[in-house]
């Protein structure tokens, strides 16, 4: 497999993107038609811990003539910080994609309320009926509280509010209690899925990939807006020598992150196979033979 520059390769499919059903700024619709717009042939929308922009979207999909996966991204946590993972080709109605999803919001009103008594002890008022309302159907998250935060006038960007209070570790920050990497990486493939590791290049080193790995990891994104040409060239060899197939994305929140708007990243139709012949597999493994599991991959 050959590194390619980002201008160079011709993005067939993105999959990592984020609607108004967790913390994105489109709705579903919006999202689907821009990736049309931009020749895009395969999308998964990835929301935060739900499938609820699938209501809508698989016939926005089925209209536009977008081949649509299913997808979700899982929020775990990791030796004290959190580690995102990604589910492809998961059956949302399955009881393991259920626990997937339910397991993470259980925590967050709770957290939520943490959070905002460690701000008021710095000195910002949030209140916690008016954020609710703020964050609506989305994710009640760290997301959407610092983007209240910029609408309440206590900082000017987003990005202040992470540097300054609300980043991993800072003073006003608390974890979810969360699944850990290796039981969302069995769930995911319960529910007939694939896994793939979100911008590992973040925060992950190789001894933690073999670690998931251990743990039946199926994939890695290593194109991402987040990589640097090294650490996309990094993660692609790591990935090859474990056998893994590689996901990618432009992890778009809404097109006014230039940088990762849709089809910012993602990849070409030779991996995209290459990841559907191992979701066919998965399939295959967990209702034995017969059905698909014949069809020639
Ligand atoms: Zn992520
Ligand atoms: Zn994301």
């Amino acid at each position: 497999m050959s590194v390619l520059k980002k201008d160079a390769m011709a993005i067939y499919a993105d999959l990592h993107m984020h609607t108004s059903c967790s913390d994105g700024l489109d709705s579903p619709q919006a999202l689907l038609e821009r990736a049309s717009g931009r020749g895009i042939s395969v999308v998964s929308i990835t929301d935060h811990d739900t499938f609820k922009a699938y209501e809508q979207a698989n016939k926005v999909a089925e209209d536009l003539g977008i081949e649509l996966i299913t997808g979700i991204e899982v929020s775990t946590f990791y030796k004290g910080g959190s580690v995102h993972l990604l589910g492809y080709f998961v059956d949302g109605d399955s009881a393991a994609a259920k626990k997937l999803v339910e397991s993470n919001h259980a925590g967050r009103l709770e957290r939520m309320e943490k959070i905002l008594a460690h701000l008021d002890r710095l000195g910002y008022q949030v209140d916690m009926d008016e954020l609710l309302v703020f964050a609506g159907e989305g994710t009640l998250g760290r997301v959407s509280l610092a983007r209240f935060m910029v609408k309440k006038k206590l900082f000017r960007t987003t990005e202040e509010v992470f540097q300054k209070v609300l980043g991993d570790g800072k003073s006003a920050y608390e974890a979810v209690d969360r699944l850990s990497p290796q039981v969302a990486i069995e769930l995911v493939a319960q529910a007939g899925g694939i896994s793939s590791l979100a911008h590992p290049g973040k925060n992950l080193e190789e001894a933690d990939l073999d670690a998931f790995v251990e743990a039946g990891l199926d994939a890695v994104e290593a194109y991402t807006p987040y990589h640097k040409d090294n650490e996309t060239k990094k993660w692609l060899e790591l990935a090859v020598s474990r056998h893994m197939a590689v996901t990618g994305g432009s992890d778009c929140h809404g097109s006014l992150w230039r940088n990762h708007d849709v089809g910012a990243a993602g990849i070409d139709i030779v991996m995209m196979e290459e990841l559907k012949a191992r979701a066919k597999l998965a399939t295959c493994g967990e209702t034995g033979a017969g059905g698909i599991c014949n069809e020639a991959t």
